[in-house]
């Protein structure tokens, strides 16, 4: 592995730190900027070096209580569920030109907050968050009830309407896309949002505030608060319904506390998702996907993006067949990878020598790989990493951090990995790979599905049996096959079991954002009877 910071990486890292220098560092609150009730802040840290860069204000119960109070307003009296749907959608439009028009300067900052390496944010991140915005921009003005033919002199129809306020939480793996991912439907569909930051990465949210307050969105409509969980998270889930993407261990939280309150609910949660390689496959293509399926974001993922590939191949050459990699946008499910024994020793090796040609370094340089996000993420992979060893799986290539500064941390590749190893059970979120061996279809189906997660899978092998086996066999809300990390807007995403409940993106997350009121009325003299 070598380090590679590129020649205009030191550059780019210093716009970066400029353009996060700029930003507002407060609390968006009712369309203006506020300092946290309690004047405490939040370090950001740069994850090349472990360094402060600048605090920015720590919302707390108090922030969260302001801004559902002005998002209950904006609800309640203000213009936003009462404009025409055609004028809500138009605002949505204006705010994904917007970020476009500043999708440089989101993507440093993405990367600057993150780790992740510039051409993921520049290619990924960003421009997947704005399409997402512009997808359920168009989506505002059809959101449509039914009209139903009822017994009797009557006739019945039905609104799909806002819920009111919502909580939105998010991650800090894919921090702007997770949000763009929830405020696009609960926009669209006429609802006002308090959504909060994870406390790693708050940067480009508030980018994005000082775009909704350019694109002249109503005041209170989207409040943004950068605050821990504990404090501002759980204040914001004893409020209205929630929509929250995180740890299964948060979520289970979560979920009992809204149960408790009968409020809605939706919950994107962690994942350990297989991918199956089976013996007639192109051992080469193969392992250049499963490798890029895992390594992609540094293993911080839980699944990402196919609009962008045409972005994505022009930055990195053509991408192998079925352009799976690089359609890839920005979330992989973390995954455990079966491979079929014919082809075992070939795709190990082959594995390996894969991640150990990966560049590791200054994530604003030619790299494929920068640092973890945090002290916490790299610590616990490295922890991890340790299990794996005196576990007695076979470490074929790195193993260990990197370097004396920051967060980065070797692509590991382990083999021979046991299903009841800590590794092979656990989300690990870091760039370290697990590979098995199986035999039939039958073992590999019963194995994948021994875990509590259920978010993603894939599949390659060119036999249509054994496609058809799997896709069906998979408890799983996403199977890939013979491709990974394909993602569109419109195609939905969610786990089963402890991978989540409800899914987002496309029609289905405007569920999640809508009520249904039936109205029946008198039809009196009905023409056709
Ligand atoms: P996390 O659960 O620790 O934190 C997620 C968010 O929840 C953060 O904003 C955090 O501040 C907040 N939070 C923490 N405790 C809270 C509490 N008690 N009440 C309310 N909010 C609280 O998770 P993380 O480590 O930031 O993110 C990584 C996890 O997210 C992984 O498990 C990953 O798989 C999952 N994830 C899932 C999806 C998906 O779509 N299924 C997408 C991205 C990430």
């Amino acid at each position: 592995v070598s380090v590679m910071p590129a020649r205009d990486a030191p550059t780019l890292g210093e716009s970066a730190i400029r353009h996060a220098q700029a930003l507002q560092k407060k609390l968006f609150i009712d369309g203006e900027w506020h300092d946290a009730v309690s004047g405490k802040t939040l370090p950001v840290e740069d994850p090349r070096t472990g360094e402060e860069i600048l605090r920015v204000a720590e919302g707390d119960k108090a922030d969260v209580d302001k801004a559902v109070i002005a998002a209950r307003r904006a609800f309640d009296e203000g213009p936003w569920p009462r404009m025409s749907a055609k004028e809500r959608g138009r605002l949505m439009f204006k705010l994904a030109d917007l970020m476009e028009r500043d999708a440089e300067e989101l993507a440093q900052l993405e990367t600057l907050d993150n780790g992740k390496p510039i051409w993921y944010s520049r290619n990924a991140d960003i421009p997947l968050s704005y399409d997402h915005i512009r997808y359920y921009a168009g989506w505002a003005d059809k959101i449509q009830g039914k009209t139903i033919p009822v017994d009797g002199p009557y006739w019945a129809y039905t609104f799909h309407e806002p819920l009111g306020v919502v909580g939105q939480i998010v991650p800090w793996n894919f921090p702007l896309l997770m949000a763009a991912w929830k405020l696009g439907p609960a926009l669209a569909a006429g609802n006002t949002v308090v959504l909060k930051t994870a406390e790693q990465t708050p940067l480009t949210a508030i980018k994005i505030g000082e775009l909704i307050a350019e694109a002249g969105f109503p005041n209170g409509v989207v409040n943004i608060i950068s605050g821990h969980g504990p404090t501002a998270g759980s204040a914001l889930v004893e409020h209205p319904g929630i929509a929250f993407t995180g740890s299964t261990e948060v979520g289970r939280k979560i979920g009992a506390q809204t149960a408790h309150a009968l409020k809605p609910c939706t919950l994107e949660l962690g994942g350990k998702s297989p991918v199956i390689v089976c013996p007639d496959v192109d051992v080469e293509q193969a392992v250049k996907d499963a490798s890029f399926a895992l390594f992609f974001n540094h293993g911080q993922c839980c699944a990402a993006g196919s609009r962008r590939a045409t972005l994505l191949r022009a930055a990195f050459g053509p991408g192998p067949r079925h352009g799976s990699p690089w359609a890839a946008g920005p979330t992989a499910p973390y995954m455990g990878l079966y491979v079929h024994e014919a082809i075992y020793d070939e795709f190990v090796d082959k594995a390996a020598k894969a991640a150990a040609g990966r560049r590791v370094g200054d994530p604003f340089g030619d790299v494929d790989q920068g640092p973890q996000v945090d002290r916490d993420q790299y610590n616990k992979i490295l922890e991890y990493i340790d299990h794996g060893k005196s576990q007695g799986a076979r470490l074929l290539t790195g193993g260990s951090a990197k370097g004396d500064r920051g967060y980065f941390i070797e692509p590991t590749v382990f083999a021979d990995v046991r299903d009841d190893m800590l590794i092979s059970r656990d989300e690990i979120f870091g760039p370290v790979q697990c590979i098995s061996k199986f035999s039939t279809l039958e073992e590999v189906i019963r194995r994948a599905n021994d875990t509590p997660y259920g978010l993603a899978s894939g599949v390659f092998s060119t036999n249509v049996d054994s496609i058809n086996t799997l896709t069906r066999g998979i408890k799983a809300g996403t199977v890939w096959v013979n491709c990974y990390n394909v993602y569109d807007s419109a195609v939905p995403f969610g786990g089963y079991k402890d991978s989540g409940m409800g899914r987002e993106k496309g029609e289905y997350a405007l569920t999640n954002y809508t009520q249904i009121k039936a109205v029946y009325q008198p039809l009196v003299n009905p023409a056709w009877r």
